[in-house]
């Protein structure tokens, strides 16, 4: 069984411009996905257009069985670099020219948005005519309003995309223009899903991760500053909706599709500033609440009674690494935080899923050892709190997850200048998977992150290794060579792209990760001027 509900159903033949939205992942993974879902919202909204959605490994849509070459403008929304490879198969599978030199007037115009895309187009440059940078809000409607002005008046021209230079926030690989990032204002404006689809099937395979719920994007970008995440530094200032329009919402979604669950969506929901009020008031409408994101430091025992209440049953939090580690990446929250966050949820009956990075190129072997000890007394505590018996037959309450995952260095953060040491990172993969036994943990394959690591921070000859990579497995050697290595003062890849984030900014945090110097949140303790406010 398979049925959507709220699928967009117009004619094709009626449409202005057909627009085939692309996910280059599987149904399950494109359907959890906001943004993907915003891009068919929004352009459906629009009369002369009609969106159709086409999946990985399909190049057929799912809404009229249109090869993908009939459409005149395909999208692909690339949340992960790892989905590069997939980008690729598509076109070739749809048998459009893969380099976007090869393409004629006959070819449909082939667009990329996201946040691999914003961060760092450049190694898919060959491949695509012209990138959205930033949030698709601001860019897409002025985009097909200026796509359809040239076609209808026969400027449109494949040959020539310098119009679209007037846009600011896209980035058209032939010209190597400088881009702005596109960042909406106003939260209040930003484009809800009222009419999410709604996937119905048995097959497991199918069913998005957040099945059956509604989403309800609360804030967006967090500016606690981690020194390795790039959405931190990608799409500030942090921005929220007025809670009691996120409630409307939520009573709108509701009367569209029947659903009562609402998953909270943003880059750090329990930092949301109303965010008891919000639960509590979704709460009394009858909503069961739950959210992927929580912040540690902004996790009181209100915020887990609450959800626990209205029926969250596994709380997913990143400590990240051990104490002195976090300094190094501006999260400083003491062990003694960790360990009451836990606490807590194993007493509300919680299971926990906790997040850990490894490969910071200055930690030591001493630095493992604590992370392996740091691991087990979590790990202890999903035992009775109470219970004085040691024995190995004692029961757990909850169950606890670990996960560990290289730290992969990203365009705009200042971890943008270290370099990926695989080797260390496979050794202390392995020296954890030896001394945490009976720990339920899952590790990232060291290999896979440097592969990540090359994508992401590769220049434009990496899309002759992804060209390769159709016909021929590439080799690790080959990716080791082709990793980069940055030093201060180089210049970059991604520099064209302007994040407003300044690079002064940059390099100060860079450099403070060997002090351990904090920079505080500006959202409590003032603006200490990163540049994406001015
Ligand atoms: S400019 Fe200031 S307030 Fe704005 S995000 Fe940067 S530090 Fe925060």
């Amino acid at each position: 069984m398979f049925y959507e509900l709220n699928k967009c159903e117009k004619n094709p033949l009626r449409a202005d411009i057909r627009f085939a939205s692309v996910y280059p992942n599987v149904y399950k993974t494109a359907m959890s996905s906001l943004g993907y879902q915003i891009i068919y919202g929004l352009v459906n909204e629009r009369e002369d257009s009609y969106c159709e959605r086409v999946v990985y490994p399909s190049v057929r849509s799912l809404e009229t069985n249109s090869p993908l070459r009939d459409f005149d403008i395909i999208s692909f929304t690339i949340q992960y670099e790892q989905d590069y490879f997939n980008v690729l198969e598509i076109l070739r599978k749809a048998e459009i020219p893969l380099r976007r030199k090869d393409r004629t007037g006959n070819d449909p115009l082939i667009i990329a948005g996201g946040p691999c895309a914003t961060a760092n187009p450049l190694p898919l440059s060959d491949f695509i005519d012209v990138f959205v940078i930033g949030e698709a809000e601001v860019v897409l409607n002025d985009f097909l309003d200026l796509y359809l002005d040239l076609k209808n008046n026969g400027r449109f021209n494949m040959n020539d995309l310098s119009p679209f230079l007037d846009i600011e926030s896209l980035y058209i690989s032939e010209f190597k223009n400088k881009a702005k990032i596109a960042v909406l204002e106003d939260m209040n404006d930003a484009y809800q899903l009222t009419r999410p689809i709604i996937t119905q099937t048995d097959d497991e395979g199918l069913m998005p991760v957040f099945s059956n719920s509604i989403f309800l994007n609360v804030s967006r970008a967090c500016t606690r500053g981690c020194r390795f995440c790039m959405s931190s530094y990608l799409y500030r200032p942090q921005r929220e909706v007025n809670a009691d329009l996120l409630v409307d919402t939520a009573l709108k979604i509701s009367e569209n599709t029947g659903l009562k669950k609402i998953n909270l969506i943003g880059a750090a929901v329990s930092d949301y500033s109303h965010i008891d009020y919000l639960i509590e008031t979704l709460r009394e409408k009858g909503f069961v609440v739950s959210t992927p994101s929580m912040r540690i430091e902004s996790i009181t025992k209100d915020i887990l009674v609450s959800l626990r209440k209205s029926g969250l049953k596994t709380l997913t939090i990143a400590p990240e690494s051990i104490e002195s580690i976090r300094k190094k990446i501006n999260k400083d929250i003491p062990d003694e935080k960790i360990f009451e966050v836990v606490k807590d949820a194993v007493e509300l009956g919680f299971n926990i899923k906790l997040y850990f990075i490894i490969g910071l190129s200055s930690s030591s072997d001493e630095d493992i050892v604590e992370l392996r000890d740091f691991i087990k007394i979590i790990d202890s505590m999903k035992y009775d709190i109470d219970s004085n018996s040691k024995s190995s037959s004692r029961k757990a309450k909850v169950s606890i997850k670990f996960s560990v995952n290289p730290l992969i260095p990203k365009p705009h953060t200042p971890m943008q200048w270290n370099a990926y040491d695989m080797k260390d990172i496979k050794s202390k993969i392995r020296y954890l998977k030896k001394n945490l036994k009976g720990v339920d943990i899952k590790f990232d394959s060291a290999k896979m992150g440097l592969i990540q690591y090359v994508l992401s921070c590769g220049d434009r000859d990496i899309g002759e290794l992804l060209e390769k990579s159709l016909t021929r497995k590439i080799s690790m050697k080959e990716w080791k060579e082709n990793a980069p290595n940055y030093s201060l003062g180089d210049e970059l890849p991604w520099d064209l792209i302007d994040v407003s984030v300044s690079k002064e900014f940059l390099i100060s945090e860079h450099e403070k990760m060997e002090t351990k110097d904090q920079t505080p949140w500006c959202e409590e303790f003032g603006c200490y001027d990163c540049g994406a406010c001015h």
